[in-house]
């Protein structure tokens, strides 16, 4: 199969159509319509087989990821996601494999109304890099930036499932057998927080997607704001399956330090804070207040029902 044949079997034809898009996959570029009073919000992300995703990943399981990535950095700013376009490196034509992959891509595509609107394919190592843009109402983009001290510090969803689901993907933990489907799932498909992403955009002060872990994503927007935060880590939200799978000091952990979650964390004044109930309502999702932020530019202190929690270099946290 040529690059061409490949692009017209399995890319082509299999996308949601908008009508923003007057000319999508098939020449040279792909040329599509801002709206009126709206900003392009555009982002990218690579997944490289063995360095984002281990080699036995399923098709469908890295079409979700690569979409899921993109679409959290989006909501992270607020940004309503309309289109996106896929580099995609092959080691070789895999029938089976791109067929799985493209229709995970089709069906994400219908999920959330955007459109696949260009791309490239080239033999090399198994890599996807996705470029996923989005609309924001002019001047309304949410920052990492724009944080104040007094604003309460929340979370959506729960922390460190992931983590929790990697260690078991590697056998390194342990879980009830009816939570390991969703532990797996949470690594493997995460849902980015889009709604609630454009739902927070008039109301929050800042807002980051939690891809790194809690705690390294909090420091970027203690940083970027200059401001401190103290979190109270017994509020942290733990899901049903973390709590029976691990004890409390292990998932504290998970939830503190473990990456790829994707759940929205952002900081909201006291003003703002009656809005956040209302607006989370349509989203299908919680948030939760774990702390506050103060003046204190760029430090970061953990408590456990009021008193002090360590946390070291490692990421191992010590109940002090
Ligand atoms: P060019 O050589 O002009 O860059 P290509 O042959 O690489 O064009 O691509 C032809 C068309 O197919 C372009 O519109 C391109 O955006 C699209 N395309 C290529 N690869 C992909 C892909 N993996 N997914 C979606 N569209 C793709
Ligand atoms: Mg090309």
């Amino acid at each position: 199969m040529k690059e061409f044949d490949i692009i017209g079997h399995f890319f082509q034809p299999r996308s949601y159509q908008r009508h923003d898009v007057a000319i999508g996959i098939g020449d040279d570029c792909a040329v599509t319509s801002v709206p009126e009073g709206q900003q392009l919000a555009t982002t990218t992300d690579t997944l490289v087989e063995g360095v984002h995703f281990p080699k036995e990943t399923s098709a469908r399981a890295i079409a979700h990821k690569a979409v899921a990535v993109n679409l959290s950095d989006l909501a992270a700013m607020g940004a309503e996601p309309a289109w996106v376009s896929l580099s995609l490196s092959l080691p070789h034509v895999d029938k089976d494999w791109l067929g799985e992959f493209s229709s995970t891509l089709q069906e994400l595509t219908e999920y959330y109304s955007i459109q696949l609107i260009g791309g490239d394919t080239v033999k090399g190592p198994l890599s996807i890099t996705i470029t996923a843009q989005g609309f924001l109402p002019e001047g309304q983009a949410l920052r990492r930036s724009k944080a104040k001290p007094g604003d309460w510090v929340y979370v959506t969803g729960t922390l460190g499932d992931a983590a929790l689901g990697l260690d078991l993907a590697f056998g390194q933990a342990e879980a009830p057998m009816h939570h390991k489907n969703y532990l797996l799932n949470r690594l493997n498909m995460p849902t980015p927080r889009v709604l609630a992403g454009t739902q927070l955009r008039r109301i929050a002060n800042a807002c980051i997607d939690v891809s790194d872990g809690l705690i390294s994503d909090l420091k970027h927007i203690l940083y970027a704001s200059q401001v401190g935060a103290t979190i109270h880590v017994e509020k942290l939200p733990l899901s049903e399956a973390m709590q029976e799978s691990a004890n409390e000091e292990k998932a504290l952990q998970y939830a503190l330090t473990g990456g790829d979650d994707y759940e929205l964390l952002f900081t909201i004044s006291e003003e703002q804070k009656g809005k956040l109930d209302v607006a989370l309502a349509n989203c299908n999702v919680s948030a939760t207040c774990i702390g506050q932020l103060n003046g204190t530019p760029d430090k970061l202190e953990l408590k456990y029902n009021q008193a002090p929690f360590q946390i070291d270099s490692e990421g191992f946290q010590h109940f002090a």
